[in-house]
């Protein structure tokens, strides 16, 4: 065997020399709250039923899968509702990937991607890996969007993909659709709003899906991720015009979703109201956290995800530490004054809670 070889001595691409890879930490501690899992496990009965038809599956793993995933399609498709049709839905392993294809199909070298920061940190990356340019706009001082001010930052940049999260990762913050509407009007390429935490929202909250209609440049993406405790499992998916989807088709690997994921992915969906059940309790938790920061003298910002973005941190490395060493893993995303910590099960709330508090109060 040879030495070991450093990156700098390979014939890697030069736009990709100096980037870093993504790396929020994985550490086996008692309570992890730092990547917005649902930290609730899959329910027993669910599980065998979804153990029930990966062993189904399995007997046929000799063949390819079902390329299209049809009866994947059509589980997403009654699950989303909004009377969208199988044609119109396309999945992945985890949205990441259906994000990567949308940027292979329409973003690529030569290319610009924009989004409003601070925002999900995977999205430069993935448009970087595509040899596209990233372009960042920004946010009012609350994290929100106005319509206006958000078409004229998109109208300036004239990118070829604009992606909108909402609720946002890391802050929280939701969207008005009229921002969707005035950005869609605003631009020529191609609109994806992330709706990763949409289950999270009040019940009552809007989805770009409603938007869909008529606007054949718009995609709406949803994971299993978060709100379904399939992390996992990696299952991503999203909905838009059927042509939208052929152009995917033009960039996925053949048969990227395995026999074993679609039939995990769908016996998960027609269990969809146990898996979903746990929603409720998650946003008490992250309720009961952003209260209990505020009486902590800490500055939660409102969110209507898994997860609380508070300032008022005096020195976030260190409480991060500090946290990590009483057994806790929060995030630090490294935005000034800022941490970001996901609600749990009432227990590892609470443990969250109680080990900030006893590191002692901001000044
Ligand atoms: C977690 C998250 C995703 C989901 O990623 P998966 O690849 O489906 O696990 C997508 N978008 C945002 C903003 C997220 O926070």
């Amino acid at each position: 065997m040879g030495r070991v070889t450093s990156l700098d001595e390979l014939p890697l691409r030069d736009d990709l020399r100096g980037s870093t890879p993504y790396g929020a930490p994985q550490a086996p501690l008692p309570v992890a709250l730092n990547v917005n899992e649902n930290t609730h496990p899959v329910p027993d009965e669910v599980a065998s039923d979804i153990l029930d038809d990966i062993a189904l599956a399995l007997r046929d793993v000799n063949r390819y899968p079902d390329r299209e995933f049809t009866q994947l399609r059509e589980a997403f498709a009654e699950y989303l509702g909004h009377g969208l049709r199988p044609d119109q839905i396309w999945a992945g392993n985890g949205s990441n990937e259906v994000l990567q294809h949308i940027m292979q199909a329409f973003a690529g070298p030569g290319r610009t991607v924009f989004s409003f920061a601070p925002t999900y940190s995977m999205y430069p990356l993935i448009a970087q890996g595509t040899g596209a340019r990233w372009i960042a706009g920004t946010r009012e001082p609350d994290f929100s969007l106005t319509p206006d001010d958000a078409a004229a930052q998109v109208a300036d940049a004239d990118p070829d993909v604009v992606i909108l999260c909402t609720p946002n990762n890391p802050t929280g913050t939701p969207l008005d659709l009229a921002v969707v509407e005035a950005v869609y009007e605003a631009t020529r390429g191609v609109l994806i709003v992330d709706e990763a935490y949409h289950e999270f929202a009040p019940r009552d909250a809007a989805s770009a899906l409603s938007l869909l209609e008529g606007r054949p440049r718009l995609a709406v993406s949803r994971t299993m991720s978060k709100a379904f405790a399939f992390a996992g499992a990696r299952v991503g998916y999203l909905a838009a015009d059927p042509a939208f989807i052929d152009a995917l088709r033009l960039v996925r690997l053949p048969y990227h979703l395995s026999a074993l994921t679609q039939a995990a992915a769908v016996a998960a969906l027609r269990n969809s109201e146990t898996m979903l059940q746990m929603v409720d309790e998650i946003v008490a938790q992250r309720d009961r956290i952003s209260a209990t920061l505020e009486a902590l003298g800490y500055d939660p910002h409102p969110s209507w995800s898994n997860f609380v973005l508070f300032g008022g941190v005096d020195d976030p490395h260190a409480v991060w530490q500090a946290l990590y060493e009483r057994g806790v893993l929060i995030r630090d995303i490294g935005m000034p004054g800022h941490l970001r910590v996901t609600a749990g099960t009432e227990a590892e709330t609470t443990a969250f809670l109680d080990a900030l508090a006893s590191i002692g109060s901001p000044s």
